[in-house]
């Protein structure tokens, strides 16, 4: 019996994390659950599971966590985020925080030599490097749910990476890949993905493509690659998670529903598959075809951005970062306009210098200053 800390466990990856637990009782059980603000959907997952450990943002709210389940460890605020990413008693974690608030617990798991499934790409675009360099350093395992990535790990397994021509990670396009974008897009039309059901964040990141460019970085950090080896292929129907394009000439895919169960239950029962999964398989007869096209980076500026910050370097990425969680956010209440998401972050990635960031601390400082900086300049002016 693996036991599973999440954490994210209100959110969109929790959920599918929680479903595969629930429908694998003998393999899986929650022993951490670690929510923001949701406090009424924390109670019910507590009542289901029975976790040892919660986390919930306010004290209010852990107070009354408390008050039902007298024989918990609950925990809260930013002394509780420390300790329970410090707690050892679990065999994997699911990261799934959303955004920056990501890198400080999933850094701790890996400097305790845990092993830890990421969905929170933003760890490895703001803290990379040092996230790489401390997992080897201390013997824990990085794994990933995310479903491009997961496809990538796939098709790597057995073979040299030395033998890697290029990965062709696939995007959906989003929605508006054959669209006009202009400045009447509203938040209920960026938040309709074609093909996937996800947080708010991440479906506004796919529709700007800002969600593959960070990819990218994800991608050259999990799988040792220089990012000029990795080509994104615009594949709208969301069926080839990825491939890998061998020196041979051989391109290995991977194939299946738009259901992060599947890359979710690969990672937590790694190395091994899960026999069965509750999820409607795909039949190819149905599919017809499978087209894969080149994006278009004057349309799509966030990705242009992504690919200036990797070749600018680190400091680049956690400012395209944390500039991007500051508009998405302000998009997202309405306080701006959808073209004021890549405009902002030009604009702020204008406004610095290469910086050297050697810790934790010094990334997180940097991305409090970018996002001060960040709201100043383009949400609070407007
Ligand atoms: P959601 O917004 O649905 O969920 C985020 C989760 O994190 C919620 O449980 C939320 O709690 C919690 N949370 C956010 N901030 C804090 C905080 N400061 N302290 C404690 N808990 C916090 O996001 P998703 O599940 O969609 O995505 C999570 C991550 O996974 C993102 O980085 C995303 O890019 C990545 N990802 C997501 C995919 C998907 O299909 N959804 C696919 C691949 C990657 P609450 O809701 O209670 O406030």
């Amino acid at each position: 019996m693996k036991r599973v800390a999440i954490f994210g466990s209100t959110g969109s990856i929790g959920d599918s994390t929680l479903n595969v637990i629930r429908e694998n009782p003998n393999l899986f059980k929650a022993v951490t659950l670690v929510a923001g603000k949701n406090v009424e959907k924390l109670i019910k997952q507590i009542e289901e599971f029975k976790p040892q450990n919660v986390y919930i943002i306010s004290k209010e709210n852990a107070d009354r966590i408390s008050a039902i389940f007298k024989d918990i460890n609950v925990y809260y605020g930013d002394t509780g985020m420390e300790e329970i990413s410090q707690l050892v008693d679990f065999d994997i974690s699911v990261s799934a925080l959303v955004g920056i608030a990501g890198l400080k617990p999933t850094y701790n798991m890996i400097k305790n030599g845990k092993t830890v499934a990421l969905a929170n790409k933003e760890v490895l675009v703001a803290g990379g490097e040092l996230i790489m360099r401390t997992a080897k350093e201390n013997n824990a395992t990085l794994l990933t749910v995310d479903s491009e990535h997961s496809a990538i790990m796939q098709c790597l397994r057995g073979e040299e990476t030395n033998k890697i021509d290029k990965i062709l990670l696939t995007a959906s396009g989003g929605p508006f890949f054959d669209k006009e974008i202009n400045d009447s897009i509203t938040v209920e039309q960026a938040l309709n993905h074609p093909t996937w059901s996800m947080g708010a964040k991440v479906t506004i990141d796919s529709s700007t493509m800002m969600n593959k460019g960070f990819e990218i970085i994800e991608a050259k950090w999990l799988f040792d690659v220089d990012p000029s080896q990795i080509e994104v292929v615009v594949h709208r129907k969301s069926i080839v998670h990825s491939m890998v394009q061998y020196k041979d000439g051989t391109i290995m895919a991977s194939l299946g529903p738009t259901a992060m169960q599947i890359p979710i239950a690969y990672a937590l029962n790694y190395p091994t598959r899960l026999e069965k999964n509750q999820i409607q398989k795909i039949n190819l007869f149905d599919i017809h075809d499978l087209t894969f096209e080149k994006p278009d980076l004057n349309k799509f500026k966030c990705l242009r951005l992504a690919y200036e910050a990797i070749r600018k370097g680190h400091s680049y990425q956690v400012v395209l970062n944390a500039a991007n969680e500051v508009l998405v956010d302000a998009f997202l209440n309405k306080k701006i306009k959808y073209t004021d998401i890549p405009n902002g972050i030009e604009k702020i990635m204008n406004m610095y210098e290469k910086r050297k960031l050697n810790s934790v601390d010094d990334i997180l400082a940097f991305d409090e200053e970018v996002k001060k900086k960040t709201y100043e300049e383009c949400v609070a002016k407007i």
